[in-house]
């Protein structure tokens, strides 16, 4: 294991004692959230502690939990409270709330099993299966769609394998640029082993510190470079897993004409299938050069212009993000609040917007990696395209702060929620030719249900958006909102009210990305949460050929019940 587990928050974000920097102005941090909410002061709503919290007695005979412990080891099995809880659920906003309520119910595995390499993980999903268990892979349990809830389905009880202690790389392909690694290993640690040996795979979910590679895979996950090292489908060469019917492993060639390529079945599939221990993935030499920046466009539109030129020319980038007008706005004032501006860039603010960037002002960050002579070419190639389009370089100094602090933001939502405030993303992707008229859509209905769903008449909220990965074809949506909770009366009541606001904004947000040619889902997958809209996108033929292979591999329903496909 990588990451001492027990130094994580087992209910919120990263290692217990890490904290959100609020720069030196913490004070006007706080008043500047609450301002922007509504509020005169934030609310005090902490969550409940571990010590307090029920758990249901594990299902687990003593028969079993020996034979377990004659897989992986007696100090590999585990029951304690910490584990229980920390592997009952996942890091979506609905998971938070019911861990920090210590609301959680029935999903609590009776087992957490930390297997060593690929036949005990076999070994451990046998056993599960002839003892009618039901077996919930876990990774780095960073999954926002309840991808991890320990639910049992028709079976008796929930064992979940943490695949952790799975985190070797195991061979290099230097000629070919492949990489074999443990399907366990953790992002830093992944980065760390490949870029000793001059590679990197350059996948960096902003989940990156606390996420797998087989997380990664499971949830056709997506890099904030996708642009340069793609998305995990780009990347993904091979894969072995351990299923229900034994060990199966997917084809490796470069290319192939041998019918469907079933890697594409291991992607997305989200522990339904089997458990993948071990991939191959394409890797990249360690980029020589790096350079971030930022330009201003003066509209929406311009920003997505320029964005679309830079991806249809096929100029070489590894990330285009494109805030709208107001994730700009709120970007722009988070900053001041935590860095108060001096009188130089207060006037500097007031030149630009005289010079037309003013309220629907729009900020792109390009990010270029490779070899010099590249990142060079890229760099005048894209300001000579945000030039055409209105774009004002705003200079090296956001794209550099922005890719020091690009896994931080999720730190910050545990203090939030300390005080009453929700935050949540959603995210899609669709065709240029559709994407601002669904930008349009789903931040008006965001907006409409959390209006009519909020705390109170005073209450006011943050809705914002970024295109986040850009095709030739298109782009995805990444929405976030931070809103005020609704609250009741104790943890438990107000668990309960949150989660119906939350869940209110959640089904009409996805209603309009679905009837707007949007996907339900462009990296975070299908979980339980979005299970009920799998239909709409993939149709009725569609439903029941993935039901048909999952019934093939995996008979008794034992692997991650009601994931993808909703619970028959
Ligand atoms: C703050 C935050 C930021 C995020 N940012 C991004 C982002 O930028 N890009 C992005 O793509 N996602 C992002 N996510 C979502 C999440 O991190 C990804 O879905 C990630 O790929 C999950 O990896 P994990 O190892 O944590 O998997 P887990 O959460 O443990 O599992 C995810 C799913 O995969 C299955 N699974 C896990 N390991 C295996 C395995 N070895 N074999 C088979 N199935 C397995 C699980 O059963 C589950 O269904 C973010 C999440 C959070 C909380």
């Amino acid at each position: 294991m990588t990451i001492d587990r027990r130094k994580l928050r087992w209910n919120g974000w990263g290692l217990a004692h890490a904290t959100f920097d609020m720069g030196h102005h913490e004070t006007q941090v706080w008043d500047y959230i609450a301002k922007a909410l509504g509020r005169e002061q934030l609310a005090r709503t902490p969550a409940v502690p571990l010590p307090d919290i029920q758990l249901p007695p594990s299902r687990l005979d003593e028969t079993t939990l020996a034979a377990l412990q004659g897989i992986v080891g007696a100090t590999h099995v585990k029951t304690d409270r910490y584990e229980r809880a920390f592997h009952s659920r996942g890091k979506s906003y609905l998971d938070l709330i019911c861990l920090r309520a210590g609301d959680l119910g029935e999903h609590v595995p009776d087992a957490v099993v930390y297997p060593a390499d690929a036949d005990e993980v076999q070994s451990v999903l046998d056993l599960a299966v002839s003892r009618d268990l039901a077996v919930v892979p876990f990774g780095g349990g960073s999954s926002v769609v309840g991808g991890v809830t320990a639910q049992r389905g028709r079976r008796t009880g929930v064992v979940t394998v943490d695949m952790t202690r799975l985190h070797r790389l195991l061979h290099i392909d230097e000629v070919s640029h492949a990489a074999t690694l443990e399907a366990g290993v953790y992002g830093p640690e992944l980065e760390r082993q490949l870029q000793a040996r001059g590679y990197t795979l350059g996948h960096y979910p902003q989940s990156f510190e606390f996420s797998t590679l087989g997380g990664w895979i499971a949830a056709r996950g997506a890099g904030q470079q996708s642009n340069r090292y793609g998305k995990a489908e780009k990347w993904l060469l091979g894969a072995r897993l351990a299923t229900p019917r034994g060990a199966w492993h997917t084809e490796q060639f470069p290319a192939s004409a041998a019918g469907p390529n079933l890697n594409q079945l291991v992607l997305g599939s989200e522990g339904t299938l089997g458990i993948i221990t071990e991939a191959t993935v394409r890797v990249h030499p360690v980029p020589a050069a790096r350079d971030y920046r930022g330009y201003l466009f003066r509209s929406f539109t311009d920003g997505v212009a320029a964005v679309r030129e830079i991806v249809q020319r096929q100029i070489p980038v590894a990330m285009l993000r494109l805030s709208d007008a107001h994730e700009t706005h709120f970007l722009q004032s988070f900053s001041a609040a935590q860095h108060p501006p001096g009188r130089a860039t207060r006037l500097g603010a007031k030149v630009v917007a005289w010079r037309g960037y003013g309220e629907g002002r729009c900020l792109l960050l390009i990010g270029l990696e490779g070899e010099h002579e590249t990142v060079q070419e890229s760099l005048a190639q894209t300001r000579s395209v945000c030039t055409r389009h209105g774009g004002m370089s705003i200079g090296a100094s956001p794209g550099r702060k922005w890719y020091a602090r690009r896994f931080n933001m999720p730190y910050l939502r545990d203090p939030l929620l300390d005080r009453g405030v929700a935050v949540e993303t959603l995210e899609t992707a669709t065709r240029w030719s559709n994407l601002e008229a669904l930008h349009h859509d789903i931040d008006a209905t965001i907006r409409q249900t959390l209006a009519a769903n909020a705390a109170d008449e005073r209450a006011s909220a943050i809705v914002m958006c970024h295109v986040s990965h850009a095709y030739e074809d298109g782009a995805s949506l990444y929405f976030t909102m931070v809103f005020p909770q609704k609250l009741g009366d104790g943890p438990a009541a107000s668990a309960a009210a949150a989660r119906e606001q939350w869940l209110a904004v959640k089904h009409a947000a996805t209603e309009a990305m679905v009837t707007g040619g949007g996907t339900v889902t462009h990296h975070h997958g299908v979980g339980t949460d979005h299970a009920p809209w799998l239909g709409r996108e993939k149709g009725p033929i569609g439903v029941s050929m993935l039901a048909a292979i999952k019934d093939d591999l995996d008979p008794a329903g034992a692997m991650n019940p009601g994931k993808v496909l909703e619970m028959g």
